[in-house]
């Protein structure tokens, strides 16, 4: 079985002697022991790195043939960068892993997706059993997260980042999502096929810091949510209704007030229920308009309607 490892790195030249020197290790075990085919290999896309990531990587791949390197253009973002990787590389290995370049990710996990992958599964996730080791805040924050998305209708692998492998399958029919906001860990239970997961213990990055400030955080989850859910729209039109069903009951007693208990301003009436009435009536038509919109949202992702497991 030929494995490919892709590993996306932005600014990472203080953690990649350390990375290459472990993945190689590992590589070298596993291909001594036939567990994968001699041509296994590791790819570095680099993602627009300002220091000497790449430089780094060039070295390294001309004094290893199992080590290659894609250069981006520019700093495309973490999701693009493990795209680029995974669909360059898609058709020269069975399987490929993709991994964080800092080793937070166990990498001895490696081998049990393999085995996984030897039993039969396309799709093998990673799941980090303990984060003791990432901070409260991260914590608390990937928790909620993964709460509300669950809360927005989305189905999603808890406490899976990027950490997986995928058969060649599986990274065919990631293929067919050609959706530009791409949020792979999204969409990868769509993909359906065999799928398991494996758990780990998350450690910390051991030099440099981390790459995803908060700021870059919230537009990521937000990719998470908008990119499928279309509740945030459906909330608008109940919203909507509730006002409006509420309106009907303001009518109900502004008119109780004005001709029975006759205690009403000149005007009062009419003001208020047309407040009411109106901003009722117009959230829900924003919320219809909302649906074709929605439509429109998902129909312009272009997703695949279907993806064919096997023919027979
Ligand atoms: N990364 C990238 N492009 C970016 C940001 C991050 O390729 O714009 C890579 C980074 O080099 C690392 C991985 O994505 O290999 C995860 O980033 P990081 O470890 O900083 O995220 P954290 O573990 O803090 O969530
Ligand atoms: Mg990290």
């Amino acid at each position: 079985m030929r494995l490919g490892i892709v590993i996306p790195c932005y600014n990472e030249e203080e953690v990649l002697a350390e990375t290459t020197q472990r993945v190689e290790a590992l590589l070298k075990e596993m291909i001594e022991k036939g567990e994968i085919a001699d041509n296994s290999f590791v790819c570095f896309v680099d993602d627009g790195s300002r220091d000497r990531t790449w430089e780094i990587i060039e070295n390294l791949s001309n004094q290893n043939p199992h080590f290659k390197g894609i250069k981006l253009s520019r700093n495309f973002g973490h999701q693009n960068a493990l795209i680029a990787g995974l669909m360059q590389l898609k058709d020269s290995a069975d399987a490929l892993i993709s991994m964080d370049a800092d080793l937070q990710d166990d990498i001895m996990v490696v081998r049990q997706f393999v085995e996984k992958y030897k039993d039969g599964y396309d799709v093998v996730y990673g799941v980090r059993e303990d984060r003791s080791k990432d901070s409260t805040f991260k914590r608390a924050t990937a928790e909620f997260f993964y709460k509300f998305q669950s809360f927005m209708g989305i189905e999603s692998v808890s406490n899976h980042a990027d950490y997986r492998l995928l058969s060649q399958k599986a990274l065919n029919a990631l293929a067919e999502f050609k959706e530009i906001n791409l949020f792979i860990r999204g969409v990868v239970p769509l993909i359906g096929f065999r799928s398991c997961s494996v758990y780990y213990s998350r450690g910390e990055r051991f030099a440099g810091e981390s790459k995803y400030p908060l700021k870059k955080m919230i537009l990521f989850a937000l990719d998470g949510i908008a990119s499928f859910s279309i509740v945030p729209l459906r909330i608008i039109t109940l919203i909507g209704f509730i006002i409006f069903l509420f309106s009907l009951l303001i009518i109900f007693w502004v008119l109780i007030e004005k001709y029975l208990l006759g205690s009403t301003i000149q005007g009062w009436s009419s003001v208020i229920i047309s407040i009411y009435f109106m901003g009722g009536i117009q959230l829900m038509s924003m919320g219809i308009i909302g649906e074709y919109v929605g439509r429109i949202f998902q129909q312009s992702k272009n997703r695949p309607r279907y993806i064919i497991d096997k023919e027979i």
